[in-house]
């Protein structure tokens, strides 16, 4: 008896090594990426959901709350990350008693355009019925349109077959802790609060931090299983779920490449490839918000021949897509807090 007792029984140095490898911290180095700092930020569920909101016009705490179901305390913690990321502002509109409201800043209107590739990209491979949630109205030309990622030159749709890219300013390694990287993965079933979204079915493919590494890698070319491994340095077993993962969804296709030990690489579907549009989208944002002016990767647009911003474009008319010009109708019956204001209407967001 005594003896199991003793056995049991730790040394404080013993407990320090249990907890040192329950927990290890480990220091990888990672490819400098805006897409990559972008999708921290979308990849946050709750996050992600308040700031969709505030494109439907949604400013003051009850009306996120009652349109997305969100815990109380889990809503003003989000409230409280956007604003610290620059997202958000908080603004007083009463006196007596005191309140406040969120409205978008620049960055956060900016990132308006990537949400539009986004849900182009969910409305074309991830809708199961033939109507999307949402049409987009143009107000500038007046069409139902279809967001598009074009170059800021010529204003014609870019593909991963017509891009090049070189390094930036801004490329290089930048060590990462690995225990800061590993949030526990968000709820996505969450995702499907509040309102359908094509935005939140393509986040749901993409959205979590490792799947979203593995296609960001297969653009740079990488589609080998071993040189994934090595590149992310991620472990064999998270590496192989994402991968069964992503080809279950149609980005990729299992291919084996040798026999002797058997090998398999992973080329891009023509769905996989699709995603290139959203992804370049996320890198133009993140370059301007999060890269301090240097981006880690120049676009050429080999078409034109001329270097480029990716622009998302109306694909009637052209012209770039913002928040203020762009009304919705539903396909949907909203819940009584989500429905825009002024149907129909503009939405309002903070110019500032
Ligand atoms: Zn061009
Ligand atoms: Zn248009």
């Amino acid at each position: 008896m005594g003896q199991v007792v003793s056995l049991r029984r730790r040394t404080p140095a013993q407990r320090g090594a249990k907890r040192a490898r329950a927990k290890p911290v480990r220091v990888i180095r990672e490819r400098n990426c805006s897409v990559g700092r972008t999708v921290a930020i979308l990849s946050d569920t709750w996050a992600f959901l308040v700031l969709r909101e505030t494109y439907f016009a949604a400013t003051r705490f009850e009306t996120f709350q009652s349109a997305l179901g969100i815990p109380r305390a889990t809503l003003t913690q989000r409230l409280r990350d956007l604003t610290a990321e620059g997202l958000l502002r908080r603004v007083q509109y009463s006196q007596r008693p005191k309140r406040f409201e969120y409205r978008l800043t620049r960055m956060g209107i900016e990132l308006y355009p990537v949400m539009m590739a986004l849900l182009a990209f969910g409305d074309k491979w991830l809708q199961k019925t033939a109507r999307p949630p949402i049409y987009l109205v143009h107000n500038q030309c007046g069409e139902v349109c279809r967001p598009t990622v074009a170059c800021s030159h010529c204003k014609e749709e870019v593909s991963v077959k017509t891009v090049t890219y070189r390094d930036g300013p801004g490329a290089g390694i930048t060590p990462v802790i690995d225990a800061k990287r590993n949030r526990r993965p968000s709820d996505t079933s969450v995702l499907d609060r509040g309102r359908p979204s094509s935005v939140s079915q393509t986040l749901k493919v993409i959205g979590d931090r490792w799947s979203f590494m593995v296609i960001r890698e297969a653009f740079f070319g990488v589609r080998r299983f071993d040189d994934l491994q090595t590149k992310l340095g991620i472990a064999p077993n998270i590496l192989t779920d994402r991968l069964d993962r992503l080809v279950a969804e149609g980005i990729f296709v299992r291919r084996k490449y040798q026999d002797l030990p058997e090998r398999y690489e992973y080329p891009l579907t023509d769905k996989g490839k699709d995603l290139y549009g959203p992804l370049i989208a996320m890198l133009r944002w993140g370059d301007d918000w999060l890269a301090r002016g240097k981006p880690p990767l120049l676009l050429r647009h080999n078409d034109c021949g001329h270097d480029f911003n990716p622009t998302v474009v109306c694909d009637h008319c052209r012209q770039p897509l913002k928040a203020k010009e762009m009304s919705y109708r539903l396909n949907y019956r909203p819940r009584s807090d989500s429905r825009p204001r002024k149907p129909g209407r503009p939405l309002i967001v903070e110019d500032t």
